[in-house]
C-alpha cells in the first residue's frame, strides 16, 4: 500500500488486539497533514511512513541504569507497555538491559531529565527511507514512569508517530486518555503494513542491485 497525503479516506478493520474486529473510518489526509501528523511521511517519492521495520520487532527497550529507577517503577512502566501491546495485538517492545555508558542505536533508551514545561520528550532520528534509529525517551521524573498517559504517548513517539488533532487520541498534544484508541490502533496498523511493504521494496531493490552486479563482465 502506498500512502499519499491526498489519499482517499478509508475504512480499516482492526486485525488484532483489544479492538480486533472494530471497524474504524480513517481520514488518510488528516493523519499526515501538517499540524496533525500522526504519520510522519518521508521525503521519498512514494511517501513512506517513518517507523521501525516490522521484521525488527520486538524493539529493545532499556531503562537507563544508574539513574536510581526502582524495581517498582520499572514494573509499573512495563505494565503500561503491556497494555499498549495488548491494545495493538502485537509484541513491539522487549526489555533489554544496557551498561551505564552504552548507547546502542537500535534500542529505545528511556531516561529522566529535568524539563521546564513538558512531562516527557522523545528524540527520534530516521534515515531518508524513514527507518528509525537512535530513539531516546526522556521523562520529567521517576513518577512519570507510572503515568500511563505520558508513557504511552512518548512510546508512540518512540515508534515513530507524531501528534494528532483528534481529542480521543493518545497522540493529542494534551491527551485526555491513558491508552490507545481504536483510531490510534488502526493508524498504527496501516503504518506497519506500509513499512512492511517498503521493507519488501528495499529487499527487491537490493536483489536487483545484486543481479546487475552479476551481469557485469567477469575479468579473467
Ligand atoms: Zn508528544
Amino acid at each position: 500500500m502506498t500512502l499519499k497525503a491526498q489519499a482517499r479516506d478509508t475504512i480499516v478493520t482492526i486485525e488484532s488486539g483489544s479492538y480486533a474486529g472494530t471497524v474504524v473510518p480513517v481520514a488518510m489526509g488528516s493523519a499526515s497533514r501538517k499540524g496533525s501528523r500522526f504519520w510522519r511521511i518521508t521525503m521519498r517519492r512514494d511517501g513512506g511512513i517513518v517507523g521501525w521495520n516490522p521484521s525488527r520487532f520486538p524493539i529493545g527497550v532499556a531503562l537507563r541504569p544508574d539513574r536510581g529507577i526502582s524495581a517498582d517503577d520499572s514494573v509499573a512502566f512495563w505494565k503500561i507497555l503491556e497494555q499498549m501491546q495488548t491494545d495493538l495485538g502485537a509484541r513491539v517492545f522487549a526489555p533489554v538491559t544496557i551498561g551505564k555508558d552504552d548507547d546502542p542505536d537500535d534500542v529505545i533508551i528511556v531516561d529522566t531529565r529535568q524539563m521546564a514545561s513538558s512531562e516527557g520528550m522523545t528524540l527520534v532520528t530516521w534515515t531518508s527511507n524513514g527507518l528509525l534509529y537512535d530513539v531516546r525517551v526522556f521523562l520529567r521524573s521517576f513518577e512519570k514512569l507510572r503515568d500511563a498517559s505520558v508513557v504511552t504517548h512518548e512510546m508512540m513517539h518512540a515508534l515513530g508517530f507524531g501528534h494528532s488533532g483528534d481529542h480521543g487520541s493518545i497522540m493529542n498534544a494534551s491527551p485526555s486518555t491513558n491508552r490507545l484508541s481504536p483510531q490510534d490502533v488502526a493508524l498504527v496498523q496501516l503504518a506497519l503494513s506500509s513499512r512492511a511493504e517498503s521493507e519488501n521494496i528495499d529487499l527487491w531493490e537490493r536483489l536487483a542491485l545484486v543481479i546487475e552486479r552479476e551481469t557485469l563482465p567477469i575479468k579473467h
